[in-house]
This record gives structure tokens, sequence and C-alpha cells, in this order.
């Protein structure tokens, strides 16, 4: 299995869920192509960054390791983990400098699945080899779970409209769109709920889990209470952010 094959599947999976959400929006938002931009910058400043890392590359990492954890046991540990790491990002204040870029988006769609600051991918290419080598978790489910985890976040951060009963199946088992939608409120009892990446297992465990009803979504404000202009939430402004904003 090439590390490409990731790279391959992610960008299937972003185009799929970028046409689906022109076609099924959920909520009307018009185009800021600034903002796109920023975004895709983004994700591309850190594919840069990580040429130079390319040995913690989290499967490279786990294939050189060869962990004995079962693969089930491995995906489900990994999962737990990345949502233990968002709750963390949102509760100590250094890393929230860093992850508060992803939520200063003033809107949700699958282009804020890449709005994350370099160095916090960085940080979090790290904390994965670091769970590889405590829990010797298994390449091939480090491999299974990136994906499901990129794919996910895709996924749930798409503008896209689902019923409502098809989004209260899919929820039963992973995140959908209207529940990470409330993630992105501007209101912080909100933002503090709904932590998940793919399965919606842990914010019903630790009670973490918020609702809205279906109609309500539409009047989710997103982003970050104190800053709402637009013009100062694009890229340079964004690399930034960390070492200017609280
Ligand atoms: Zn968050």
């Amino acid at each position: 299995m090439d590390t490409m094959i990731r790279v391959y599947i992610f960008f299937a999976t972003f185009v799929l869920f970028f046409v689906l959400e022109q076609l099924f929006a959920r909520r009307v938002y018009g185009l800021d192509k600034k903002r796109l931009i920023s975004n895709l910058s983004l994700v591309f400043a850190f594919y840069i960054l990580s040429i130079f890392f390319k040995s913690f590359i989290p499967y490279t990492f786990a294939l050189k390791h060869q962990g004995q954890m079962p693969f089930w046991a491995s995906l489900i540990i990994f999962d737990f983990c990345i949502y233990l790491q968002h709750v963390i990002s949102h509760k100590v204040s250094f890393f929230w400098r860093f992850h508060s870029v992803h939520h200063s988006d003033l809107h949700i769609d699958t282009t804020t699945a890449l709005r994350f600051h370099p160095l916090e991918l960085l940080a979090s290419t790290f904390y994965k080899v670091g769970l590889i080598s405590i829990f010797g978790l298994s390449a091939d489910a480090v491999f299974v779970g990136e994906i499901l985890l990129s794919s996910g976040a895709l996924f749930n951060h798409a503008n896209l409209y689902l019923p409502e009963w098809l989004d209260r199946f899919i929820r039963f088992f992973i995140v959908t769109p209207d529940m990470h939608r409330i993630h992105h409120s501007s209101e912080n009892s909100e933002m503090n709920s709904n932590y998940g990446f793919f399965l919606s297992l842990w914010d019903r465990v630790f009670r973490t889990y918020g609702q809205r009803t279906f109609r309500d979504q539409e009047k989710i404000e997103i982003g970050l209470k104190q800053w709402r202009v637009k013009e100062k939430l694009y890229f340079f402004h964004l690399l930034l952010w960390p070492f200017k904003r609280p």
C-alpha cells in the first residue's frame, strides 16, 4: 500500500463532497473565492512542510515500527485518541491558539475540513506517531484509520443536506454534517460539544453530545464571536493568527 493512495483517496473524496454540497446545499452562503483559496492554501502549506518530515508520516512510521495491536482495537484506540486530542485543543489555551484557525471560518463546508494551521497539522502528525509508539498500532489500522478520519472530516464538514431520517440513521454510527455543524457554532456551549471526528460514540459516552432540531440548523451562527470581519480571515492572517490572537 502506497502512502500516495491516501492522497488520491483524499482528493477524490474532497471533489465528491465539494460537488455534492453544490447540488444539495444545507445552508445558503455566497461564494467567497478568497476564503476558498485560503482554506486550500493552508492544507497545501502543510503538504510542503510535511516533505521535511517524511519519516514521521504515520503510516511510514507504523510500517517500520510493526506494532502488534490487533486491527480493530487499533482503529478504535486511534479514533478515541483523535477525539481526546480535539478536546485538548479546545481546553488548553496554547493549543486553542492554533485550533481556533479552524473555528474562525464564517461558513462551514467541505473546504473547512482543510482549514487547519500547518503547525497544528504537524503537531497532529507527531501525536499520531506517539500513539503508534505507545500502543503499537498496526500499520494496516493506521492506513485505514487515516483514510476514515480524513474522509469523515470531509463528509461531516460538508454543507450537505441530508434528510432528517438519514441523518439520524448515519449519526447513530458516525458524525454527520448536522452533528458537526453544532461544533462550529459561535456559542461557547455548542462549540464545546460534538468533538468526534469519525465515530459518534465518544460524544455520547463522555457526555459532550449536543444537538439542535432539524430546522434550527439554519439559525446556527458559524465562526467565532469576536472575529467576524472576513477580510481579516484570509490565508496570511491565518498563518500569523496563533502568534497574534489570545
Ligand atoms: Zn474544534
